[in-house]
């Protein structure tokens, strides 16, 4: 029986010579490759500085650390995330608060964030939830009239554009964070990166990746000196080396994710059961997830009972996300599980289909089979 997860890297004869060659080079880490990863993934977000991280939860922390947030302060972001969009404004000692989210897209919702924001809000997290970029214009009005940041959390969206740029390219923002896990578009196993087209924040970020050193040949040849609390977030040169023949690829991926999806609208989206979210016409999603919405209340049977079940049929979906303000540390700080009730309704409905490039319209029909016999 072929077995199916909902996400899974894509790795061919081209990433392995990129990293063997590597391996073989002088540098394994703190060589040429990191500054090839981050050129071409300035090329392909069209922003103007890239600094390469250790995984996406940590370019999110230097994104924060860049912007001088810290206690007292206020950050808000969506409900429906991976729990390191909020956690990232917990590592400085800012409160993180939520914006409940939009029916049709999953994605945080801009009259919600305007009635979250308060005289300590700094910074606005929008997440590109499935790959969709978020109402960045309108975003942006609002973080303008408040005087707040925005870092956009594109760890679902490399490879998508919203109005004619491209997710990273910071038309919108100050920072955007990406993450390069296996099951994201792109992968260098762990690995992250933020852009920025500001000159100060791009320093600010390479200083703080490694440990807040900077190196003073000025004074003596040795001599560097450390005027800030940094971390070692980097990237070694053997995954910046996957990471740049990956990104040869991220078009042919992107491509691949649509025409899946086209497949999984064809099979599945005249179901009345069904729902799937919508695309705006502004946007072009790399389609990181697709997310299969139903309402478990009027099924035969329960949500556990149906992924139980395509699980034994080696279908083995994920659910994104439980909601972050649900999770135990955030009940804790005062949240209840109906704070958000367009986000509780969202995680009760989805079901995250299998999509990643190594599969074919073949299997995309033979999971919908299962979907349609399964789901009813
Ligand atoms: C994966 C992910 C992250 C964190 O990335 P890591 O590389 O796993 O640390 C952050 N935000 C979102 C929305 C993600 O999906």
């Amino acid at each position: 029986m072929k077995k199916y997860s909902y996400g899974k890297q894509t790795i061919s004869s081209d990433d392995i010579k990129s990293v063997i060659d590597t391996l073989k080079s002088d540098y394994l880490t703190q060589g040429p490759k990191v500054k090839e990863f981050e050129d071409k993934l300035c090329q392909v977000t069209g922003a103007k500085y890239a600094v390469a991280v250790s995984n996406g939860t940590a370019a999110l922390h230097l994104a924060v650390l860049a912007l001088g947030i810290g206690v007292g302060d206020e950050g808000i972001t969506t409900p429906i995330t991976f729990v390191a969009s909020a956690n990232c404004l917990r590592y400085v000692g800012a409160n993180v608060k939520f914006a409940d989210i939009e029916e049709d897209t999953g994605l945080i919702d801009p009259k919600e964030i305007i009635k979250q924001i308060s005289p300590r809000t700094k910074v606005l997290i929008p997440v590109h939830y499935a790959g969709q970029s978020c109402d960045m214009e309108e975003i942006s009005k609002i973080a303008k009239k408040h005087k707040l940041y925005i870092i956009e959390d594109a760890a679902h969206a490399i490879g998508s554009t919203y109005k004619g740029h491209k997710v990273g390219s910071c038309k919108y923002s100050d920072l955007t964070t990406f993450s390069f896990h296996p099951v994201k578009t792109i992968t260098t196993g762990e690995g992250g990166a933020i852009t920025t087209n500001n000159p100060e924040l791009y320093k600010k970020l390479i200083t703080m990746r490694t440990h807040g050193v900077v190196q003073r040949p000025d004074t003596s040849p040795w001599f560097y000196e450390m005027q800030e609390l940094g971390y070692n977030y980097r990237l070694p040169d053997v995954l910046a080396a996957l990471g740049i023949s990956q990104l040869n690829k991220l078009n042919e991926f992107v491509h691949k994710r649509r025409e899946l999806v086209a497949i999984y609208q064809k099979e599945l989206g005249a179901e009345k059961r069904f729902r799937f979210l919508e695309e705006k016409k502004h946007n072009y999603s790399a389609f990181h997830l697709w997310p299969l919405l139903t309402n478990f209340s009027k099924t035969h049977t329960d949500k556990v009972s149906i992924f139980n079940k395509l699980k034994s049929l080696g279908i083995r979906l994920q659910v994104h996300y439980i909601p972050v303000h649900m999770q135990p540390y955030y009940i804790k700080s005062g949240f209840q599980e109906d704070s958000f009730p367009k986000a509780k309704n969202f995680y009760e409905q989805e079901l995250s289909l299998p999509l990643y490039p190594d599969l074919t319209a073949e299997d995309i029909r033979t999971i919908s089979n299962s979907i349609k016999k399964i789901i009813f």
